[in-house]
């Protein structure tokens, strides 16, 4: 699975504040991911994120 760094992760299970959509701040063989929704950040082994990942959402001309 082909993610990059500020690509946003559109997640089959949401977030309990609502939303499915994190920015990824850190790539490796570990993940830091920011909810979009709250803010909320999450750390952990790249296995656990991707299995989650429903689509990568990237938008090369637009800030995130
Ligand atoms: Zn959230």
């Amino acid at each position: 699975m082909d993610i990059r760094l500020n690509d946003i992760l559109r997640m089959k299970k949401a977030h309990p504040c609502g939303c499915a959509d994190w920015v990824v701040l850190r790539v490796g063989a570990d993940f830091r991911l920011r909810c979009r929704g709250c803010g909320h950040e999450v750390f952990g082994p790249r296995s656990r994120f991707e299995r989650n990942v429903k689509a990568v959402l990237r938008d090369d001309d637009a800030p995130a």
